[in-house]
């Protein structure tokens, strides 16, 4: 019985979810065309010397696509990101010839039930034709915000490990890093640390959005 109910509930708010926009709650197929108005582009920015983009500020329809994305799971919103990911092109002829997305740390892996880059990315890779390789290992305990700028900073060569099986898809390869939001940029540029230890590897990053470290 128990099983009949959550399966009738997951259906109707599959459907219920396909009819509003899960941002303003407005009747629409997926996330209303007035939210998308709202959005803020960001553009090209620079965390350390690594170069790349973001779609988005992070604030507004942006913030709120990518929480009922990621902690919600809800596919209009996934849909209405992955819309943007498809159409944006990186600046300066910049051709990946993989995207390597940022993995989760084992704490919001365990809350979430799903690894929310990893999975857009795929999504993201498989229309775009370009492999993902999802080459590194997060070795983060999820306790970043409680730890200081300082002891952030030595934990950045610690952030990530490379998978072994993966490094020959890695090597000599054109790399577009893929995040969710960058706020200092430390989970950035401790992919950049493990990534260039391999030989000519090109790195770029995107994110779907920058929040401002201040805020
Ligand atoms: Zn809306």
């Amino acid at each position: 019985m128990m099983a009949k109910a959550t399966l009738r509930k997951g259906i109707v708010s599959l459907l219920f979810e396909q009819r509003e926009c899960p941002i303003c709650k407005a009747s629409s197929d997926g996330v209303c065309a007035l939210c998308l108005k709202t959005l803020r582009p960001y553009g090209s920015f620079a965390v350390g010397d690594l170069p790349g983009d973001a779609l988005f500020y992070y604030c507004g329809t942006a913030q709120a696509l990518l929480h009922e994305y990621k902690n919600h799971h809800c596919f209009a919103a996934k849909d209405a990101l992955l819309q943007y990911l498809i159409q944006w092109t990186p600046p300066g002829g910049f051709t990946p010839d993989c995207i390597v997305p940022i993995p989760s740390c084992r704490a919001n892996l365990k809350k979430r039930g799903f690894d929310p880059c990893g999975d857009l990315a795929r999504s993201w890779g498989r229309a775009l034709e370009v492999p993902v390789v999802q080459g590194l290992i997060n070795l983060r305990d999820g306790q970043q915000k409680k730890k200081n700028r300082n002891q952030r900073l030595q934990n950045l060569q610690q952030a990530f490990a490379l998978r072994e099986d993966t490094i020959h898809q890695l090597k000599g390869r054109s790399i577009l890093l893929f995040d969710d939001v960058a706020t200092t940029g430390a989970s950035l540029r401790g992919a950049q640390w493990v990534l260039e230890k391999l030989p000519e590897v090109s790195l770029r990053f995107l994110v779907v959005a920058r929040a401002s470290p201040l805020a």
